[in-house]
């Protein structure tokens, strides 16, 4: 009885405080956090003006749930965190891999350093030795050969053969007196006009035209014709040939010099049969030059491009039988001078020494046929200037000497000591051209000429 009494007494209350306006009392219904439907009974106090030291419910359930909200994401955010650090874990693995590698890379490019060290030192030290053993040859080759005469008993090349021994003797028979002949007995060309023929006094510095671009261009071959004719070519026109590989075919022709250095050749003939070595040549619009593995000369027609003539050069020896000290089957070197072609060569019957023929430019047969006592072996290369053949004795050492001549015209030869730079140390060609009074080498990737100098030989006392 005292509930419903107290029921109603609330009614009333809430029906009079509805009806006061702002104070009045309120049910709201709505979801909660949870989703569940919730009724919400409001009334204002009729005494406090604000909850002093109180808590709003709503507004703490609202804040429990952004908490809970919050614990969610935190948790999550954990929970990432540590597959964080389990993937850091998976990065200092490959980290770890990484440094491993890195350490293992650098021990390696250490020892590659350590062994590139060891082989530079080797390198100088092999380049030492050369430089040595180069000049120790060269003071050899200058040696009068008579000092290593003795009585009853002859002195060869460091081995002691008997006088009676037949070859030898055949040897020495050929083997002509050789002389040193002073400086002073050549009468250099003082007038600076001097054109005629004469014996060389001086060759100049090397003059670069070209340096080679690739591998193939170590050694070669590279001229200009003296004496053009009944062709487009002219003396101008600049001929080369890379003579490094088997099947060396390939003639560039250069409109001149200038192009030359540049590169650009105008022409490239394809030669009917492959060159060997360095010794070839050109005269009157042919390039004459030595079949590959045989000792077969050819005559090519620069004007129709076609073989014109194919001869053996009799007895000549070749594929590395005498070559010049440099090696590279240079067994046979043709040259051109005033007086025309020639080939230097060597025979079994001549046992090395040095053999020079005149050839018929035509046909290529031997006119006439010369014997020196220079070894052909023992020098480096030859060229031959006004009937006379020129020998350089070292193709390695910077500051060499061309250190024999031999005259065609009076079948004699001697020492002399004309000094010739090798500026890059390895010429593989020298050859003389009597049009430009040039010398014509090809040194290390590098094509140079060198000035001469001649003059009138002295034929007063010896
Ligand atoms: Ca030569």
């Amino acid at each position: 009885m005292w509930l419903q009494v107290s029921v109603l007494y609330l009614s009333c209350l809430v029906l009079t405080s509805q009806s006061q306006g702002d104070d009045r009392a309120s049910l709201r219904r709505s979801n909660n956090h949870n989703g569940k439907c919730q009724y919400t009974f409001t009334v204002a106090s009729p005494e406090e003006s604000s909850c002093l030291g109180g808590s709003a419910g709503p507004e703490m359930e609202g804040v429990l749930s952004r908490l809970t909200l919050l614990e969610a994401l935190v948790s999550r955010l954990v929970a990432g965190g540590e597959e964080g650090d389990s993937g850091t874990r998976v990065g200092s693995n490959s980290e770890e891999g990484l440094q491993e590698a890195y350490s293992q890379v650098t021990a390696e490019r250490d020892q590659l350093q350590k062994h590139t060290e060891q082989l530079n030192i080797q390198l100088q030290e092999l380049q030492k030795r050369l430089e040595e053993l180069s000049q120790e040859a060269e003071t050899l080759r200058q040696t009068p050969c008579q000092q290593r005469q003795t009585s009853g008993k002859v002195q060869h090349e460091g081995s002691q053969r008997p006088a009676n021994d037949p070859a030898y003797a055949a040897y020495q028979e050929m083997k002509a007196e050789v002389t040193e002949v002073p400086a002073s007995h050549l009468i250099p060309d003082e007038s600076h006009n001097f054109t005629g023929c004469g014996e060389l006094v001086s060759v100049g510095e090397p003059v670069l035209h070209r340096k080679a671009d690739g591998i193939t261009g170590k050694y070669g071959v590279w001229l200009q014709d003296p004496e053009p004719q009944g062709s487009q070519y002219t003396n101008r026109t600049v001929w080369r040939i890379d003579t490094v590989g088997k099947d060396v075919r390939q003639l560039f022709a250069y409109e001149d010099m200038e192009q030359f250095s540049r590169g650009f050749p105008m022409k490239v003939l394809v030669l009917p049969e492959p060159v060997e070595s360095t010794g070839a040549t050109l005269y009157r619009s042919s390039f004459y030059y030595q079949r590959r593995r045989s000792r077969t000369l050819i005559r090519y027609d620069l004007a129709s491009e076609s073989l014109a003539s194919r001869l053996d050069l009799p007895h000549a020896g070749f594929q590395g039988q005498h070559p010049y000290s440099w090696g590279g089957y240079t067994d046979i070197d043709l040259a051109v001078d005033e007086q025309g072609l020639w080939a230097i060569y060597s025979t079994n019957k001549a046992k090395g020494a040095i053999v020079i023929s005149q050839l018929d430019p035509e046909s290529l047969e031997v006119r006439r046929t010369w014997q020196t006592n220079i070894r052909k072996h023992t020098v480096a290369n030859a060229f031959m200037v006004c009937g006379r053949l020129y020998t350089v004795a070292s193709y390695t050492a910077p500051n060499t000497t061309i250190n024999h001549v031999f005259d065609t015209a009076t079948g004699e030869g001697r020492a002399i000591s004309v000094p010739l730079k090798n500026k890059y140390r390895y010429n593989s060609m020298v050859d003389y051209n009597h049009s430009q009074r040039k010398l014509y080498a090809w040194d290390n990737f590098h094509m140079v000429t060198y000035d001469i100098r001649l003059g009138r030989v002295s034929h007063g006392s010896s």
